[in-house]
């Protein structure tokens, strides 16, 4: 079977160090399988996503000799199968209408937060109403998210560099989001129907969404299919430990060619980064690539050894 993988940016800024570093990682492993590699927008939050941002993302890629087979493919252009995805659930009785703004839920929930960035577990407000009760919430004006029902016990998986996963999400996230009041699809639900229907068989993403996947594999399971290989690259973060981000100063291949770092630099660097040689071009990094090799742990990063680096190399021509 030909391996299958890809990278799904969300648009919504420049891509960073640490993204571009799990954009190889993906791209290494899928090129030293002969694989196909996809590259796919992840649009579908009409608030934070813009177009400028995703070309910008693609030239980035470009930019240190990332290729890919198929795509781009917008989410956005997607819908028609999300919406079939949630029909199948809402035939299951797998989904249910939730009329509950954040505030309540903030209010209702015992559990102080979910995992990082989750928000408060969902405590079921909504799981129960009957009929009657979802018209007078509708009737009142309120327009429904749609949650996922999760069942009870714990779901584990085996990550290709983080080991076995376990997660009881029923007790820790709750009923989650599949599509939001404003009838854009979450995340959630989006990366697992293109996944599968892009035929994914590896997926290696950042660390911070290896508790997305147990919520995953439960839609994997209600809608019968079976769910690719995963791998989480431990992130790159910022000197602080904080987010890697543009408060760290120039962190973006763009904004560093603007400062002199030449896009070969970056790329040794992302090797650096990735326990490998440092190589210029990514190309010369298939050959032995081997993902066992991948540090363990998370690395902190600031991108002034890359800017002293730079201004050595152009002073010493
Ligand atoms: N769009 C997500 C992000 O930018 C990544 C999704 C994924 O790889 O599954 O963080």
């Amino acid at each position: 079977m030909t391996a299958r993988g890809r990278f799904a940016p969300s648009p919504t800024g420049e891509l960073h160090v640490g993204a571009l570093r799990t954009a190889l990682l993906a791209w290494l492993q899928i090129r030293r399988l002969g694989g196909r590699f996809v590259l796919r927008v992840e649009d579908l939050d009409p608030d934070r996503s813009k177009q400028p941002l995703a070309e910008g993302q693609l030239r980035s890629l470009r930019e240190i000799g990332l290729d890919w087979d198929e795509g781009p493919v917008y989410q956005s252009a997607r819908t028609a199968l999300y919406d079939e995805a949630v029909a199948a659930l809402e035939a299951k009785g797998l989904v249910y209408p939730c009329f509950c703004s954040r505030a309540e839920i903030a209010r209702a929930s015992s559990a102080p937060h979910g995992p990082a960035d989750d928000g408060p577990r969902y405590p079921g407000t909504c799981r129960a109403l009957s009929a009657a009760e979802r018209r007078e919430r509708a009737a009142a004006g309120r327009r429904p998210a749609l949650r996922f029902r999760v069942r009870e016990g714990v779901v584990d998986f085996a990550d290709g560099i983080l080991g076995p996963i376990a997660q009881d999400v029923q007790a820790t996230v709750g009923d989650f989001v599949v599509r939001r009041m404003d009838g854009a699809y979450a995340y959630q639900l989006a990366a697992v129907v293109d996944d599968d229907a892009m035929g994914m068989t590896h997926v290696l993403r950042g660390a911070d969404l290896a508790l997305s996947t147990p919520r995953q594999l439960l839609i994997y399971e209600a809608l019968g299919r079976p769910a690719p290989r995963f791998f989480h690259a431990p992130l790159v973060r910022g000197p602080d430990g904080g987010k890697l981000s543009k408060r760290h100063g120039p962190v973006g291949v763009e904004t560093l060619r603007s400062l002199g770092v030449p896009p070969a630099l970056v790329v040794s660097e992302l090797a650096r980064l990735c326990g490998l040689p440092e190589r210029p071009s990514p190309r010369e990094l298939i050959d032995g690539f081997d993902l066992s090799r991948l540090p363990g742990e998370e690395i902190r990063w600031s991108p002034e050894p890359l800017l002293q680096r730079a201004r050595g190399s152009s002073s010493a021509r």
